[in-house]
């Protein structure tokens, strides 16, 4: 999903006196993804240097930034998610490790030591606890399609990561007896890619599963071995800290922030029409399958298995697990998009969506209110109500 930006214009005179509307727009990078933002703010002309005049978007980045360094990346020890994993591994017998690019040798050394029953205690701060319960609920709904305690699973495969070696290439040979999911760079690209053996996947997956996890008492009990991986989630939470953040500066009067495939749409443009927001093409790069219109304040979130993925003998190994298998979802589904009232459902949505497939999709869509359009591999497309009245194609089905 991207966000459809207008460019070229500047300043939009709002015909009151010397107040005029300034657009800002800014695109870069946060929480692994692109972000880009288009604001409107309201300001007095000349007032401003050219730095205080960006300083909205700038807050925005802060904002991101914090939340990935202090909140949820599992890559960094003291956020409240690191923490929690680190101190769970610490439990096991394993010394936490932040760089898991292809490796885990230390938990095959050491697996045994603790057994899995045991459970662990962390207290985490009321902010998280809330978060970590919509989440849980989401998981609860969805019959475990969007879970994030995947977390040992997600870095076994280490998708994500292949993904952006082989720039979503393809690779010719699949090692499936290899020891885990890398791949051998050679000169340009990656040659082979060794794939978790189904045995390896049962072993992560043993590590899994949100129902063995207990919130209360401002408290995260999990088992040993268990890693959390918000990874589902994040980009959703963080379109709703942008909104707290926009409905806290009444000189913005209008915005459309994208985090990836997660986007927020708040208050006017000042000529009054609605928000564009294009949605990516699941089968031709770079192309759009069509385009929401939006008036006013709304969360939007696409998942899709193009996004990050590696073809492997014509098959598409991609970023969203099946929970029940271990395996990349293959539901039918190629893209789904969410549009609802607050980002972190919209994403956690589109992600369960996508695992569920067509009817349990649109099914599990409905009990939360939110519009929801499903694309098919083969082209078939499912929309709730509302969306007809939201989205127009314009590109050709895949
Ligand atoms: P994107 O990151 O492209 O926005 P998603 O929101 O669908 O896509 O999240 C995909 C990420 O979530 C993966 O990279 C992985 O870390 C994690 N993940 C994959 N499958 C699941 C799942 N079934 N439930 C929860 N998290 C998942
Ligand atoms: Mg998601």
């Amino acid at each position: 999903m991207a966000a459809a930006v207008a460019g070229g214009l500047a300043v939009w005179l709002s015909g009151c006196g010397s107040i005029s509307t300034q657009q800002q727009a800014l695109v870069d990078t946060a929480m692994g993804t692109i972000v880009s933002q288009t604001l409107y703010v309201q300001q007095e002309a000349g007032q401003k240097t050219e730095k205080e005049e960006q300083s909205e978007t700038a807050s925005i980045m802060r904002i991101l930034t914090e939340l990935e360094q202090q909140e949820l990346s599992w890559r960094i020890a003291d956020s409240e998610v690191g923490r929690i994993n680190a101190q769970v591994m610490r439990n096991a017998g394993e010394e936490p490790n932040y760089d898991w690019v292809g490796k885990e040798p230390e938990r095959e050394q050491n697996s045994g030591r603790i057994p899995r029953e045991v459970l662990i205690s962390v207290s985490i701060s009321p902010p998280q606890y809330e978060l970590l319960s919509r989440i849980w609920q989401v998981s609860e709904d969805s019959g475990g399609a969007m879970d994030v305690t995947l977390g040992r699973l997600s870095r076994l495969w280490n998708l994500d990561e292949l993904a952006v070696l082989t720039e979503n290439g393809s690779i010719g040979t699949t090692m499936a007896d290899g020891e885990r999911g890398q791949g051998e760079v050679a000169g340009d690209g990656v040659e082979k890619i060794n794939f978790p053996t189904a045995e390896q996947i049962q072993a992560a997956l043993a590590d899994c599963g949100y129902r063995r996890v207990q919130l209360s008492d401002g408290m995260i009990t999990l088992p040993a071995g268990m890693q959390l991986d918000l990874g589902a989630v994040g980009k959703g939470i963080a379109c709703d800290r942008i909104s707290a953040y926009l409905h806290s500066q009444p000189q913005i009067t209008g915005a459309v922030v994208a985090v990836g495939g997660s986007v927020v749409t708040y208050g006017q443009k000042p000529d009054g029409s609605p928000w564009k927001v294009a949605i990516m093409h699941p089968r031709e790069e770079g192309g759009y399958l069509g385009v929401l219109s939006l008036e006013g304040e709304h969360y939007i979130s696409t998942s899709g298995d193009y996004e990050r993925y590696v073809m492997a003998d014509g098959v598409r190994y991609h970023h969203i697990f099946d929970p029940a298998t271990g395996y990349p979802a293959h539901s039918g589904l190629c893209s789904v998009t969410i549009v609802c009232d607050s980002g972190l459902l919209a994403d956690a949505l589109s992600t369960a969506c996508f695992v569920l497939g067509p009817e349990q999709g649109l099914a599990l869509a409905q009990v939360y209110g939110a519009e929801a359009l499903l694309v098919e591999e083969d082209g078939g497309l499912h929309m709730t109500k509302g969306m007809e009245g939201m989205y127009k194609t314009y590109g050709n089905l895949p």
